[in-house]
C-alpha cells in the first residue's frame, strides 16, 4: 500500500485471553492494515510477548511498511494495569502477575510502548474516533466474556486515585446473587456477561426448559461453547429460554447504567463488546427503557444510550489513540 510507504505510523494492539489483534494506523487514526494471532497464554509471559511482537511485525508487513516507521505502540491489556510503569499488575485470564509488558516489548521492538486496561482503551477509541472527541463526559460499557467499562471525565480518561476506576463489572446489583470471579456475589458481571448468560441458559435447559440450542451443538460441544451470535439466531427462531435470559441481562445492564448516570451524569453511554455487538437489536431498547425507569427523575434528560459501531476494532483503535496521546511525533 503506497500510502504507508514512508510516513510515520502508530500501532494499536488488542491483547485478549485468546487472541492478539494488531492494527497499523496513520497518525490521523486511519486503519491501514491489521493482523491477528492466537495468544497461547498457557505458554507463559515471555512467549506471549514474543507473539505480540510477531503480530505487530505481521501487520506492519501487511501494510508494506517497516518497523522503523512505527513511532509508538499502544496496548490494551485485560486486567489491572499500571499505565505509568506499563506493568500488568494482575490479569487472571493470562495468569500474569506483575508482568513488565512495556519494558519487555520495548526491549524487543525498540519502539515506545504504552499500556492501559483494555476497557479503558476501548472507551478511548469510541470517544476519540467514533464520537470525534465531542462528549465531555462519557461512559463506555463492554459486555463480553466479562464486563468492563471506562470513564471519560472532562474529556480525559478517568483513572481515579489508584488508576483502577471504571471497574463497572464489579458493581454489586444483587447482594445474594451468583458468585463472581472476583470472589464477591451478585456483581453486574456475574449477572449479564457472556459467561453468566450461558450459565443461566444451561441451567434452565437442565431444569427442563425447551430451547433450540442443544440442536445447534456440534459433536463434543457444550452450551457454553456456542457464540453470542448463536443466541441471536435462537431468539429469532422463537427460543423463549434464551430470550428470557437475554432480557434479564439487558435489564441488569439498564439498572447498572441508571446507577452510573445518577452518580456521574454522562452525556453519552456507549455499549460495546461481543454480547452487545451480536444482540444489540434484542437488548438495547430494554437497556434504555430500564435505565430510564431506575434513574433518578431528571438525571436522564438528553442522555444518549447507544451501541458502538467499532465492534472488534474498538480495542486496536483505542490503543492507537493511546499511542498517539503518549508518543512523540
Ligand atoms: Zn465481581
Amino acid at each position: 500500500m503506497a500510502e504507508a510507504s514512508k510516513q510515520d505510523l502508530i500501532m494499536g494492539v488488542d491483547l485478549g485471553g485468546t487472541k492478539i489483534l494488531a492494527g497499523v494506523f496513520t497518525p490521523q487514526l486511519k486503519l491501514l492494515q491489521s493482523a491477528k494471532l492466537s495468544t497461547k497464554a498457557d505458554r507463559g509471559f515471555a512467549a506471549v510477548v514474543e507473539r505480540i511482537a510477531r503480530c505487530v511485525s505481521d501487520a506492519v508487513d501487511e501494510a508494506d511498511a517497516t518497523l522503523k516507521q512505527v513511532k509508538a505502540i499502544g496496548i490494551g491489556a485485560p486486567g489491572a494495569v499500571d499505565p505509568e510503569s506499563g506493568e500488568v499488575i494482575f490479569a487472571p485470564n493470562l495468569k500474569w502477575e506483575k508482568a513488565p509488558l512495556k519494558a519487555e516489548l520495548e526491549k524487543r521492538l525498540g519502539i515506545p510502548v504504552f499500556v492501559e486496561n483494555d476497557c479503558n482503551v476501548c472507551t478511548l477509541g469510541v470517544h476519540e474516533v467514533e464520537l470525534k472527541g465531542k462528549p465531555k463526559h462519557m461512559l463506555g460499557l463492554f459486555l463480553g466474556t466479562g464486563i468492563g467499562g471506562g470513564l471519560i471525565v472532562n474529556g480525559q480518561l478517568y483513572g481515579g486515585f489508584n488508576r483502577t476506576a471504571g471497574e463497572i463489572g464489579h458493581m454489586v446489583l444483587e447482594v445474594n446473587g451468583p458468585k463472581c470471579g472476583c470472589g464477591n456475589q451478585g456483581c453486574f458481571e456475574a449477572l449479564a456477561s457472556r459467561t453468566s448468560i450461558f450459565r443461566d441458559i444451561a441451567k434452565k435447559i437442565k431444569d427442563g426448559g425447551k430451547s433450540v440450542l442443544p440442536d445447534m451443538l456440534q459433536q463434543g460441544q457444550q452450551i457454553a461453547d456456542l457464540k453470542s451470535g448463536d443466541l441471536r439466531k435462537a431468539i429469532r427462531r422463537g427460543d423463549k429460554v434464551v430470550e428470557r435470559v437475554i432480557e434479564d441481562a439487558a435489564e441488569y445492564t439498564g439498572i447498572a447504567i441508571a446507577n452510573l448516570v445518577n452518580i456521574l451524569s454522562p452525556e453519552v453511554v456507549v455499549l460495546g463488546g461481543g454480547v452487545m455487538d451480536a444482540l444489540e437489536d434484542e437488548m438495547l431498547s430494554i437497556v434504555v427503557e430500564t435505565a430510564r425507569d431506575y434513574a433518578m427523575p431528571g438525571t436522564m434528560k438528553n442522555v444518549e444510550i447507544v451501541g458502538s459501531k467499532l465492534g472488534d476494532h474498538a480495542g486496536i483503535t483505542g490503543a492507537a489513540v493511546l499511542a498517539r496521546q503518549n508518543g512523540k511525533f
